[in-house]
């Protein structure tokens, strides 16, 4: 059997989390021996069986989409993900900026100043 399907594809981008759908063409092939003519002594279940006669296609697409899949899918190729500080998209906001952060070590200080600011 030979053949090709079209999939919808939904999921997430994989740098900035933004839903990400799209649509795919999978082909797929299998051979497929009837039940009563599999060799019994060959233990392989690797070889697909028809039921009757039918075939159960779900095994097989779902192996071949899953292999068509991109591994991290992306938004777009050079999406820029997310800002490391505050989680903005910085496709959204590309000249995105923070202040230098403060040195975990000094914000007791800074704490500190504050504290004097508001006794003022
Ligand atoms: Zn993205
Ligand atoms: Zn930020």
């Amino acid at each position: 059997m030979t053949g090709s399907t079209e999939v919808e594809l939904v999921g997430e981008c994989a740098r900035c989390l933004e839903p990400i759908s799209d649509r795919m063409v999978v082909g797929f092939q299998e051979l497929f021996v009837y039940e009563d003519q599999r060799n019994p002594s060959e233990e392989d279940d690797e070889v697909s069986t028809l039921e009757g006669d039918l075939v159960d296609l779900e095994p097989l697409l779902r192996d071949a989409v899953v292999l068509a899949l991109p591994f991290q899918p992306l938004c777009e190729d050079d999406c820029p993900g997310l800002c490391p500080d505050c989680g903005a998209r910085l496709k959204d906001d590309p000249d995105h900026a923070h202040d230098a952060p403060i040195d975990p070590r000094w914000a007791g200080l800074a704490a500190l100043k504050q504290d004097q600011h508001d006794q003022n």
